[in-house]
């Protein structure tokens, strides 16, 4: 579902991401875990164009990121394409990013409306039963200062479902969080790995990459030093700079 190719990317003088190379099948779950710095976001920004890549490949549903293959050369999407192609992505951060002057349900029929044109009274119906999945469906009419951490979470979660992603990008979104509240985006998040949505986290949630993860990539200084299954990386790192970095995180 997503690919990516030897992906580069670099600030200025400072290459961030040193060829980064990622497959994320159908349906699987990928736990990104690394020291602070060391390009984790820069790697999902990268995914759903937030930033543009220097060099590599990146593809999402079968489909080459930004450009289209035509006569054997790359020729760059115009912005309605690209505008397409990233309603495939979900994006939820670490920070909420909820509009402070919508109630949550206003939040979550936005995209769908504006974005792909949906009728009002379709777009608050879905919104219903999404706001009912992540267990906020009383919730509906709350604005975001209404709503703890962690409701705030699940309406962004609900918000970025509204736009039927075949992928979700989550970066690290219980770290800003209330300990208490951690466990109910978590739960939220588990649901949605068990109904066979395409996942990649950012996280320092080593339990939830243990049990929801398919797949734990470690990743270090821009480059992803070991991947596998999640239970014998936690368990049995192979690299001396996991093992550093789990000893301080676990
Ligand atoms: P954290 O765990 O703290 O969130 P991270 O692994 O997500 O870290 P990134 O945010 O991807 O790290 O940043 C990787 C490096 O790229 C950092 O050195 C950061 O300062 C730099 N960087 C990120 N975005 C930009 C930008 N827009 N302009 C310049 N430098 C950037
Ligand atoms: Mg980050």
């Amino acid at each position: 579902m997503v690919s990516m190719r030897a992906v580069r990317k670099r600030f200025g003088p400072v290459e961030v991401l040193k060829g980064v190379s990622l497959d994320v099948p159908e349906g699987g779950v990928v736990c990104v875990v690394g020291p602070s710095g060391s390009g984790k976001s820069t790697l999902l920004r990268c995914v759903n164009r937030l930033e543009t890549i220097d060099s590599g490949r990146i593809w999402v549903d079968g489909e080459l990121m930004g450009y289209r293959e035509r006569d054997g050369r790359l020729h760059r999407l115009g912005a309605a394409e690209l505008c397409r192609q990233r309603q495939k992505i979900g994006m939820v951060f670490q920070r909420f990013h909820l509009f402070p002057h919508m109630t949550a349900l206003e939040n979550v029929i936005e995209g769908p409306c504006t974005v792909q044109g949906l009728g009002r009274a379709q777009a608050v119906l879905r919104a219903g039963e999404l706001l009912e999945r992540v267990g906020l469906a009383d919730r509906a009419g709350h604005y975001p200062a209404q709503l703890s951490g962690g409701q705030q979470q699940r309406v962004a979660i609900a918000r970025s479902l509204a736009m039927n992603p075949k992928v979700m990008l989550f970066d690290e979104p219980t770290s800003a969080l209330d300990p208490e509240l951690v466990h109910e985006v978590l739960t939220v998040m588990r649901d949605l790995a068990a109904s066979g949505m395409t996942m990649i986290v950012v996280t320092h949630e080593m339990g939830f990459a243990r049990e929801a993860g398919d797949h734990l990539v470690f990743v270090d200084d821009g480059v992803i030093v070991e991947s596998g299954d999640p239970r014998e990386v936690l368990s049995d790192p192979r690299h001396e700079r996991t093992r550093a970095f789990l000893g301080q995180v676990l």
